[in-house]
Order: C-alpha cells, then structure tokens, then sequence
C-alpha cells in the first residue's frame, strides 16, 4: 500500500510539474494538495526534492518568479512563498534551480564558494543572520 502511495505521489508531482509547464498553475496546485493528502493518509513523507518544489503553507506548486522568490544569503537559501507569504530556509545554497540566484557582488560569490568547499567546518562558523 506504501508502495502505490508513493507511485501515486510521483505521478501527482509529474503532472503538477507538466501542469506549471503549461502555466496552468491551478491544476498544478491541486495535484500538489492531492499528493499531500496521500502523504499523510499512508504516514508517506515525500521526497525531500518534492519538498522543494510546493509550499508548505498553502500547498502552492512553486515556479520561481512566479510564485516563490529564492534568495542567497550568507550560505542560506530562503525562499519565499508569493501566495501566502511564507518563508523557507535551508542551511545550504542548493544549485539545483539554474537561474534562481540573485547576481551576487564578487566577494559574496567567493565566500559562497568557500562554504560549499569547506563542507562541515562551515556549520561552526558564524554566519550571521
Ligand atoms: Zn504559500
């Protein structure tokens, strides 16, 4: 039953992302809400890629600039949501959405690029918030 849950959920995100492809953003959000209904009715937590692509607050289907707006800061990704107003952060600048990163001067770029390089000594240091 897990197993069909989570086919289930692959297939709902599949659609949600040819849906957003289209610019049809409604049907996009509503296979996002399926997909967590079913989530939660097997105890199936989705994918932590899935997890980056809706909100958490409103289940909306993000497309960056259209309904989240990703920024980068001192290593820290925050993303925030253009429906409801939610905010997102992650610890670490992911590269997986091209184009997303605001332009950054030349000295943040290189203190970003020194994070990612660092790995875990980088958690320590103080990042400033
Ligand atoms: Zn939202």
């Amino acid at each position: 039953m897990v197993r069909i849950a989570r086919e289930r959920i692959d297939d709902l995100f599949g659609l949600a992302a040819q849906r957003a492809d289209l610019r049809d953003l409604a049907h996009a959000d509503r296979y996002v809400r399926l997909a967590r209904e079913i989530g939660r009715r097997y105890n199936v937590r989705l994918l932590r890629e899935y997890r980056e692509f809706y909100c958490r607050g409103c289940s909306s289907y993000w497309v960056e600039g259209r309904t989240v707006r990703t920024r980068v800061r001192s290593g820290r990704r925050i993303r925030t949501c253009l429906v409801c107003g939610r905010i997102r952060r992650a610890r670490h600048a992911a590269p997986e959405t091209p184009g997303a990163r605001a332009p950054l001067g030349r000295s943040e770029a290189a203190s970003d690029r020194d994070e990612a390089l660092s790995g875990p000594a980088a958690i320590s240091r103080p990042t400033g918030s």
